[in-house]
């Protein structure tokens, strides 16, 4: 017997809908690329995006066609996204912090046939533009007084929106279909795509919403300062609409100083990015004696969250830190670390050990640790392995990819984390699995070590990579980066470590650059590092 409910299909415009319809007046507030402040709201954003539905329907584009976006966070790059989901077209963020050749690459591959650019990126796009073979249309989204002195063809996004009006049903589909695309910044190899469908990103929205993982309401204000281009914008362009929650989008400004402007004069509750940022709003905090005054939550993800970071949001901002992970494959939300009442008693440095950790899945996340032959580990919190998950909002294959299907016998896709979980079923990544110090045949953890030094006072920025060793196979080295105007000593540093970890993880040496290179979503680049530290000879050699 079939159940007798009707068929709703998950599409990712219905989430407009709801919000224009119960949270229309809700603010959607923007740092224009222009500069000045812009307001929009829920209903408006909804109207507006209709017109582009429309506009792009009128140029032929239509299910399945891609469209990239060079783009900041802002109103019109919102608006953009549901115009192009309410006709069942693809909305295809890219990077624009990859290289150009890269960047030609991916929209080539993607085939997409119209790009939404901002003002920031025209020059990008200027010089790739005749690499480009698909694009048939580009929009630079501003209006025509910014519009700037250009050799491409192209127009600005409100004369084109003129052109239409909201009279328009957003069109009928299946809730399979494709909805988004986003490409993983493989270190290796060419980028891969990753497509999401409008039913993922709706079940992946009303998982990541709930109470232990965003939280949000429509008593939030939330700004993503994690670009929509970084891995689904972290859900948050579906679950502020779902919730009813205002938004606030800081545009290209992403300093310190910009950040703190728009948390306090927008009453922020919630935001979330990788810990770049917030190291660079607290050091912004820390230089002016400024106090954030209406933040609540802050998520942090991407990397793994310093220590120090997620301590002194605590206990000197009274803002709480939510450690997130998760991948572009996974919509992106894997786990986040909010406190379960098994910990609840905790404080201190007891609690931030628990706050180290990535956290705890949402449902629809299933996870599971393994050894190299796929042997199911232990949650002990201790065995480290392979971390695998499956999920109605995780990636079974990759756009156009020769290696087909990527999962295993159970289904299960290999995040590439090694991690272990505990008892409670709190998830701790230890490293990428490329990363991993095998020394003596036995696992180090890059990441473990990386989150120590950096809690030294004088040190900015640590990475921890493996060194050719001709007894161990390999051992640690420490990279770091001192904070301005300091000059920490190498034993001192090694001294702050050595009680803190096993003997034999401890260093063997330590090397002081001025700059740790980093990938365009931020991560820090470990080939790079292993390239240039790949003669390098340790002392105990
Ligand atoms: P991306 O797809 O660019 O978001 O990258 C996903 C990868 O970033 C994950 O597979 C992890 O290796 C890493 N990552 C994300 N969040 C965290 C975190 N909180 N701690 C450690 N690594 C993280």
């Amino acid at each position: 017997m079939r159940g007798l409910m009707q068929d709703w299909p998950l599409l990712c415009h219905k989430l407009i809908d709801h919000a224009a319809a119960f949270h229309g007046g809700r603010e959607i507030v923007s740092r224009s690329v222009e500069g000045p402040i812009h307001r929009s709201n829920y209903r408006d954003v909804r109207r507006r995006a209709l017109i582009c539905a429309k506009r792009l329907d009128a140029i032929g584009l239509g299910k399945g066609d891609r469209a990239a976006t060079l783009a900041w966070n802002t109103w019109r790059h919102l608006e953009v996204w549901y115009g192009l989901l309410g006709i069942g077209a693809i909305y295809h963020t890219v990077n624009p912090r990859l290289f150009p050749e890269q960047i030609a690459w991916i929209i080539n591959h993607a085939e997409d046939r119209i790009v939404f650019v901002d003002l920031t990126f025209v020059p990008l796009l200027e010089a790739i533009r005749d690499q480009l073979k698909t694009i048939e249309t580009i929009v630079i989204l501003t209006d025509a007084d910014h519009m700037p002195d250009t050799a491409l063809d192209a127009v600005d996004y409100e004369s084109w929106l003129a052109a239409a009006d909201d009279d328009f049903a957003w069109h009928e589909f299946d809730e399979n279909l494709a909805a988004g695309m986003c490409y993983t910044s493989g270190t290796t190899g060419h980028p891969k795509a990753v497509i999401y469908s409008h039913r993922s990103n709706v079940l992946h929205a009303m998982a990541a919403s709930a109470p232990d993982m965003l939280g949000l309401s429509c008593r939030d204000t939330i700004m993503p300062v994690v670009p929509m281009f970084h891995a689904n914008c972290w859900s948050i362009a579906f679950t502020a609409p779902l919730t009813g929650a205002a938004m606030v989008m800081p545009g290209a400004q992403m300093d310190g100083a910009s950040i703190y402007q728009l948390l306090e004069d927008e009453a922020v509750s919630v935001t979330a990015a990788v810990p770049t940022i917030w190291l660079m709003l607290v050091q912004h905090l820390e230089q002016t004696g400024a106090r954030l005054n209406h933040l609540k939550r802050v998520v942090i993800g991407g990397s793994a969250c310093p220590r120090a970071i997620t301590q002194a949001f605590q206990d000197n901002y009274g803002v709480e830190v939510l450690h997130a992970w998760g991948m572009t494959e996974m919509s992106p939300l894997g786990t986040m670390c909010s406190i379960k009442p098994e910990y609840a008693h905790l404080t201190g440095e007891k609690l931030l050990d628990i706050q180290e950790k990535q956290g705890h899945p949402p449902f629809t996340v299933e996870m599971k640790i393994t050894d190299d032959d796929g042997r199911e580990l232990p949650w002990d919190g201790n065995t480290f392995g392979r971390l695998k998950v499956r999920g109605p909002a995780v990636s079974r294959a990759y756009f156009r990819d020769e290696g087909g299907d990527i999962l295993d016998a159970a289904g299960f896709f290999d995040t590439g984390d090694v991690a272990h979980i505990d008892e409670h079923g709190y998830m701790q990544i230890t490293d990428r699995s490329k990363d991993v110090i095998k020394s003596g045949g036995e696992w180090i953890s890059s990441i473990d070590l990386e989150n120590i030094a950096v809690g030294h006072p004088q040190i900015a920025e640590a990475a921890v990579i493996g060194v050719a060793h001709p007894k161990w196979d390999e051992r640690p080295l420490l990279v770091v980066v001192a904070k301005d105007g300091e000059k920490p000593a190498r034993d001192d540093l090694l001294a702050f470590i050595e009680p803190k970890v096993a003997r034999w993880w401890l260093p063997d040496d330590v090397v002081f650059v001025d700059e740790i290179p980093h990938t365009a979503t931020g991560k820090i680049l470990k080939s790079a590092l292993r390239e240039q530290f790949a003669d390098y000879r340790l002392p105990t050699v």
